[in-house]
C-alpha cells in the first residue's frame, strides 16, 4: 500500500539507475573534506553514497517528497534532510565562510528556476545534470540560437561548462529526452552584477522579443546614452538580443535603468 503511494507521489521523477554514471556526476564536483555539500532532491539516493564517500565536511539534503525522506533519513544518518521545496530555499542564507557545493539531478519542470535562483544568491560551485536541450542553453554563448535569458543570467555569475551527456536509458522511468551534466564555477563578488533585480528584467524582456532588433525593444528608453554604448561595444541597435555578451546586458542596463521600470 505504502510503495503504491510512494509510486504514485514520485510521478514525473526519473530516478538514476546507473551507479557509474552517478559516481561520475559526483566526481565531477571534486568534493574535498572542507566542502560543506547540498544535494537537491536526492530521491532515491542515487548520487548521495557517493557524495558521502568522499567525506565532505558536512552533507544537507534537500527533498520535497515528504514519502522519500524516511528512507533517507534511515539509510544516511550522517547527513542532514531538509523537507524542503528547493524553490523556496533561502539560499543567501549560506553561512559565507564555509565552502559551499551544490549537486543534484534536478526535477526538470522546475531546474530552470532551482539554477536561476542558486546561480544569483549564492557563491557555489555547482555540478546539475538536467535536460539535455537545459543544459545546452545554459552553457551556449552569444550568437548562439540556445543563448537566451537563462544563458545571460546564470553566466552572468559564474562560468558555465557543459561536462557529458546521459541517455534516458539509465533513468527508470525512462523519460522521452536526453539529459546532460554541466558544472558552474562562480565568478569572483567583484565580477558579479550589482543591481540584479533590474538586470533580470531587463534580460527576460529582450528576450521576450527575441528576434527583434534591440532599437525596437527599446525604443522607450533609447537615448544619446545608448547610442554611445552601442558604438563603444561594437553592436549596433540593429542587432537582436542574442548578439549581447552577459557584460554587455549588464552595461546596457547601467545606461537605460533611469527610464527602465523597476
Ligand atoms: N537524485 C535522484 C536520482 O538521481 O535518482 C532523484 C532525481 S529526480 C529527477 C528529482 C528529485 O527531486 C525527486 O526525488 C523529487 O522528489 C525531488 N524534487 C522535485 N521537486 C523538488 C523541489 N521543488 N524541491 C526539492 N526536491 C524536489
Amino acid at each position: 500500500m505504502q510503495t503504491r503511494h510512494r509510486a504514485k507521489k514520485s510521478l514525473g521523477q526519473n530516478f538514476l539507475q546507473d551507479a557509474n554514471i552517478a559516481r561520475k556526476i559526483v566526481d565531477s564536483l571534486k568534493i574535498s573534506e572542507k566542502d560543506s555539500i547540498i544535494e537537491i532532491g536526492p530521491g532515491q539516493g542515487a548520487l548521495t553514497k557517493f557524495i558521502l564517500e568522499a567525506e565532505p565536511e558536512s552533507l544537507t539534503l534537500v527533498e520535497k517528497d515528504r514519502d522519500l525522506a524516511p528512507a533517507l533519513e534511515q539509510e544516511y544518518p550522517e547527513a542532514s534532510i531538509q523537507l524542503q521545496d528547493a524553490l523556496k530555499f533561502d539560499w543567501t542564507g549560506l553561512d559565507p565562510d564555509k565552502n559551499w557545493k551544490i549537486v543534484g539531478n534536478l526535477p526538470y519542470n522546475v531546474a530552470s528556476k532551482i539554477m536561476w535562483d542558486i546561480a544569483a544568491n549564492c557563491n557555489a560551485t555547482c555540478v546539475f545534470m538536467v535536460q539535455h536541450e537545459v543544459a545546452q542553453r545554459v552553457t551556449s554563448g552569444p550568437g548562439s540560437k540556445k543563448y537566451g535569458a537563462i544563458s545571460v543570467w546564470i553566466q552572468s555569475f559564474c562560468k558555465t561548462d557543459y561536462l557529458f551527456k546521459v541517455p534516458p536509458t539509465v533513468f527508470k522511468p525512462k523519460p522521452k529526452v536526453d539529459s546532460a551534466v554541466i558544472k558552474f564555477f562562480p565568478l569572483s563578488e567583484e565580477k558579479k552584477p550589482s543591481d540584479i533585480e533590474g538586470l533580470a528584467k531587463l534580460v527576460k524582456y529582450c528576450f521576450q522579443y527575441r528576434r527583434k532588433q534591440l532599437g525596437k525593444i527599446l525604443k522607450s528608453f533609447i537615448s544619446d546614452a545608448v547610442h554611445e554604448w552601442a558604438e563603444n561595444e561594437g553592436v549596433t541597435l540593429k542587432d537582436r538580443p542574442e548578439a549581447l555578451s552577459p557584460l554587455q546586458f549588464q552595461s546596457l542596463y547601467k545606461c537605460i535603468k533611469s527610464n527602465f521600470p523597476s
